[in-house]
């Protein structure tokens, strides 16, 4: 089999082996347990079960395929979408001493002859595989003929029309259920969305079977949002943070851009600053989305500014930070893209930043797209729930958990609003304002307009209806434009006032603006977004304890496995995951067994590495 070349191919199936799930777990992956659901997943599959498995990204759906096809006879075959992400999950495997392959269009002709003739011989656990490779009649009958562990169908959100990365070819893998009835299948996914699930097993034939929802909390992601006044300076400001007082950031961070335009302009600027910034968007030759994958694969602080094309196959542990200039289209994309920060359970954060502009683009968007009523109209919900969590005064992290069904969750201690909850203000009278406004302009205006009426401003439009003999004229020029925007966010995230997306986003107030004109509701406002933007939150009180960056011991390992990662060409994170070496550097271990009972040190590591990590802790 293809292998690192250093080391010798490690054969699957030792005869003598305990097949037991946990021994696995700890043997193979150096982990001393399972996370959540995991366990439950990986004995039912291991026992000949199927299933669906809806986690978080970064909630550890590897290892629900992995180790149960380790624990059972035969090759367990992966579908994954991304060629990226099968190289580096099998790179991983490889230094796990997993004899795992990956086969798909890329890989050179004399290659994928040798993937199958390993496949043939029974030397393979593991194999990657892209789904139009899988569906051909050749490979099937193949298949055949062999001892399949299972099938993982990784990423199976693509199946579905509903999701958000649709994949034809995935349409194809309904077949493996007909071919394969007593062969395990186990599809996995973050997508939570019902509608999108339920296709995925009326598609993949896994109505009768299991679905495994791990809890979606990512407790160690730290959920920030702010209206966007000066995107440059607020993202500046989140790097001095993340440099902390040493002025090196470590791990990566992703800044997501609107547009593709944006993504290379945010880039360069960046470089300009001296960071290590790369650009990625769906407009990229293959080659050069290839290789800025790798880059950010390999790249020690590097910066990925994207578009949503960059999403599937970041396996990276140690992505520190991901910003989002634009607002995203739903929760579910959101927490899929922020949820690519911190893997490793260290402190991550993710900043969002809108504008109101933003929200009337995603609708007018919505508008003009050509999907069905009925499409637009779950896509609409969508926004606005992401238009809630934006403009949230309560836990955000609540708000977008009930998102995903988890509605009994308290005040998570870990997001802005409960770091440094807003001030509110009544902003009845404000709200009243703006709301005469809107009625007495015949409710046939956007924001645009009210505004200037409130503000008194003589524009064209307003001398062309009249409106500056309102009586509403001029009564809020004590409070600023951007103010005003701000009120009226609040009041359509309150559902005190609807945008009029059929049309052309005109404001027009809900039954819920009644009481509030009469006097007998108060309004309650944010205070910051009605006035300047709140600093930044303190950074005191996340939970996990960051890496020790700037520690000589964890900075000299780290030296080491940047070497050895150089030497084989992988990832760094593949070696050991910062997590690891942090745990040896606190640990200071003096002997190979005590070096093997820190989590992430498997036994091939420990075989492979052990000496020179030991060399490493004395020489410092
Ligand atoms: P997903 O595919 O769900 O996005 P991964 O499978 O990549 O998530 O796992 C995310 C991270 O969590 C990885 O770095 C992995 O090593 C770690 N991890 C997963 N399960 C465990 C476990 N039981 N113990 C320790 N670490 C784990
Ligand atoms: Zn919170």
């Amino acid at each position: 089999m293809p292998d690192d070349g250093r080391f010798p191919p490690v054969m699957p199936d030792h005869p003598d082996e305990s097949t037991n799930p946990l021994d696995v777990l700890s043997r193979v992956f150096g982990h001393p347990g399972f996370r959540g659901r995991q366990e439950e997943v990986v004995r039912h599959v291991a026992s000949g079960g199927s299933g669906l498995v809806l986690m978080p990204t970064g909630g550890g759906k590897s290892l629900c395929f992995q180790v149960p096809a380790l624990c059972r006879p035969g090759v367990g075959i992966v579908v994954s979408p991304l060629i990226a992400l099968m190289e580096d999950q099998v790179a991983a495997l490889r230094q796990q001493g997993v004899a795992a392959a990956a086969l798909h269009s890329d890989l050179p002709e004399g290659e994928s002859r040798t993937v199958l003739r390993d496949l043939h011989n029974g030397d393979l656990k593991l194999l990657y595989v892209s789904p139009e490779r899988l569906v051909l009649e050749g490979m099937l009958n193949r298949l055949d003929s062999l001892p399949v562990a299972l099938f993982a169908v990784d990423e199976a959100h693509c199946v579905s029309q509903w999701g958000h990365h649709f994949r034809p070819e995935y349409r194809g893998l309904g077949v493996l259920a007909e071919r394969f009835p007593r062969t395990p299948r186990l599809a996995l996914t973050a997508t939570a969305d019902p509608r999108t699930v339920e296709d995925i097993r009326r598609q993949l034939g896994l109505q009768e079977d299991p679905v495994f929802r791990g809890g979606f909390d990512r407790p160690n992601i730290r959920i920030e949002a702010a209206p966007r006044e000066q995107e440059r300076a607020q993202l500046r400001a989140l790097l001095r943070e993340e440099a902390g007082p040493k002025g090196a950031m470590t791990g990566a961070g992703i800044v997501y851009c609107g547009t593709r335009a944006k993504s290379e302009q945010t880039a360069e600027w960046l470089r300009g600053d001296g960071l290590d910034a790369l650009a990625f968007h769906a407009g990229m030759e293959s080659d050069a989305k290839r290789d800025a994958h790798r880059r950010f694969a390999r790249g020690d602080s590097v910066v990925m500014c994207a578009t949503i094309a960059f999403g599937m196959g970041i396996d990276r542990p140690d992505v520190r930070w991901v910003v989002h200039l634009d607002l995203p289209k739903s929760p579910e994309s959101w927490y899929q893209e922020i949820g690519r920060a911190g893997r490793d359970g260290l402190p991550a954060r993710a900043l969002l930043l809108y504008g109101a502009g933003d929200i009337a683009l995603g609708r007018h968007r919505i508008e003009e797209s050509p999907a069905a009523p009925e499409q637009k109209r779950i896509e609409r919900q969508r926004l606005d729930a992401m238009v809630a969590i934006a403009e949230a005064a309560t836990c955000r992290r609540q708000i977008l958990l009930r998102c995903f069904g988890e509605a009994e969750c308290p005040p998570c201690g870990n997001c802005d609003v409960c770091l440094s909850p807003p001030r509110l203000f009544d902003g009845t009278v404000a709200a009243q304002k703006m709301l005469s406004a809107v009625l007495r302009t015949g409710r046939r205006f956007g924001v645009g307009h009210v505004v200037d009426v409130l503000r008194g401003k003589l524009t064209d439009k307003v001398a062309q209806f009249a409106h500056d003999r309102l009586p509403t004229f001029g009564v809020g020029k004590d409070i600023s434009d951007t103010a005003w925007r701000g009120v009226a966010r609040q009041l359509v995230a309150q559902g005190v006032l609807d945008v009029a997306i059929e049309n052309h986003g005109e404001l027009v107030p809900t039954d819920a603006a009644r009481p509030v004109l009469k006097g007998e509701q108060k309004v309650m406002l944010r205070e910051e977004l009605v006035r300047a933007a709140a600093p930044a939150p303190a950074r005191a009180g996340r939970p996990g304890s960051p890496a020790p960056v700037g520690d000589s011991v964890f900075e000299a390992l780290r030296d080491w496995r940047r070497s050895e990662a150089q030497a084989q060409s992988v990832p760094a994170y593949v070696i050991f995951q910062d997590r690891t070496l942090a745990e040896i550097a606190t640990a200071r271990p003096r002997s190979l067994d005590q070096l093997g009972q820190i989590a992430g040190v498997g036994r091939t590591k420990l075989e492979r590495y052990g000496d020179a990590v030991l060399r490493v802790l004395a020489g410092v």
